[in-house]
């Protein structure tokens, strides 16, 4: 009998963290590596935050939590997606868990039985579908136009619906495409969701406030509140506030769903860290103006990484609304062979080849469901990023 169950063999390790180890384990070797693999702001977390930290240490909080997480953070939660979305969720109505990851572990397992179906729409972040099946849900893959701005059409969610679907997956802006659906483009699948209530949908927002341009990311509830007795909510600490390390995220949830939540919760992890809810208290309801600088400052490197893209031979790619993340397609490179002598056979091949010659770590479109492409983050600072965007065009021109 196999000591490791069917549920884990059915699913693969993350390939993002796969990557950023393999980049790491070459850096401790000494290599000159950049690594723009990983998903993870280079910011410090701010001192305001920190500082929460220290005091909750310092005045004893440091013992269980309700399950779900404390009032003062469940309110302070509520309270700041009323001030960014005008929703109108009360704290019992939060989980707070031990990063976003779990928040969408528990919707999951809290929610499908075998054969139900989760639609995806691709590219998607690496750990959607992985989590479906481990829940013993069935993801259904729906890629999308990448002329469509790698967005989802309403024409599409309507022919992947099955009377088996469970949830529409939504992730806006999309890691790892960048692109954020308008509120026009929201309310036709909206539209769509009104047709079938049967389907719920789980909104991923942890990017929302990582836009460029004016942008304005909505979410569903906003748009369309009839949807909210079957929307999930879930956004987190870890991208907007630069706090990927302390392990928070949560779920906006209608009541009885809440309550399922924070049964699994109880009985796997209970509390998320009772020192990281206190952090997490601040950065929810203190200053926010670090936000603006920090989206200043990406916006800048995206600028900068998708100029270098588009002006490197054989790769081309569009400019994302948010996140922080380039999308390059690497197609037109397929079937060249590399100044090292590598033959470009697949996108897998394209990032080894890259990481090989040039020491810059990046993710191959494979990882998300999307072949030809590769994803570079630019949570990176300015001078390493324009180091690699030379390496990368250097490993362009070698190609013949
Ligand atoms: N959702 C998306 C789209 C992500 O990219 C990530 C992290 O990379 C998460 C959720 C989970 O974030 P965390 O578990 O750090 O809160």
């Amino acid at each position: 009998m196999s000591l490791i169950s069917d549920r884990l063999n059915r699913i693969s390790p993350s390939q993002t963290i796969a990557i950023t180890d393999k980049a790491r384990v070459l850096k401790a070797e000494g290599r000159d590596i950049i690594s723009l693999s990983a998903g993870e702001p280079d910011f410090d977390t701010p001192e305001n935050v920190k500082d929460a930290a220290i005091r909750a240490i310092r005045e004893g909080q440091t013992k269980y939590t309700a399950v779900a997480g404390t009032q003062a953070l469940r309110s302070a939660i509520a309270a700041r997606l009323a001030a960014d979305f005008g929703t109108d969720y009360t704290a019992d109505e939060i989980v707070v868990s031990t990063g976003g990851k779990q928040s969408i572990f528990n919707a999951m397992v809290a929610t499908l039985n075998p054969g139900d179906e989760v639609i995806i729409p691709t590219p998607a972040w690496v750990s959607y579908p992985d989590i479906v099946t481990l829940a013993d849900g069935r993801p259904v893959l729906v890629p999308t136009d990448p002329a469509a701005g790698f967005k989802m059409t309403a024409r599409q969610l309507a022919d992947a619906i099955t009377p088996q679907t469970k949830w529409l997956m939504l992730n806006s802006p999309c890691n790892p495409t960048g692109s954020a659906y308008t509120a026009d483009e929201l309310r036709s699948l909206c539209d769509v969701l009104l047709d079938h209530p049967h389907v719920w949908v789980f909104t991923d927002d942890i990017y929302a406030k990582l836009v460029y341009d004016g942008f304005v990311a909505q979410t569903v509830v906003q748009v369309e509140p009839k949807l909210r007795d079957r929307t999930v909510t879930m956004n987190g600490m870890s991208k907007a506030y630069a706090m990927t390390g302390w392990r928070v995220g949560y779920t906006a949830a209608p009541a009885a769903l809440t309550r399922a939540m924070t049964k699994l919760q109880g009985q796997s992890t209970s509390n998320p860290c009772s020192i990281a809810q206190a952090a997490a208290c601040e950065a929810a309801s203190g200053p926010q103006d670090f936000i603006a600088e920090m989206v200043e400052t990406y916006r800048g490197r995206r600028d900068l990484v998708v100029a270098a893209i588009n002006a490197a031979p054989h790769l081309s790619c569009h400019v994302p609304q948010g996140a922080f993340y380039v999308f390059a397609s690497m197609e037109k490179a397929l079937g060249l062979t590399s100044a090292g002598g590598t033959k470009i056979t697949s996108d897998e091949v394209f990032v080894t080849a890259l990481l090989d010659e040039t020491g810059v770590a990046a993710v191959h479109g494979t990882a998300f469901l999307c072949p030809g492409y590769f994803r570079i983050s630019y949570a990176t600072d300015t001078e390493t990023l324009r180091e690699a965007c030379r390496r990368v065009t250097a490993f362009c021109e070698g190609l013949h």
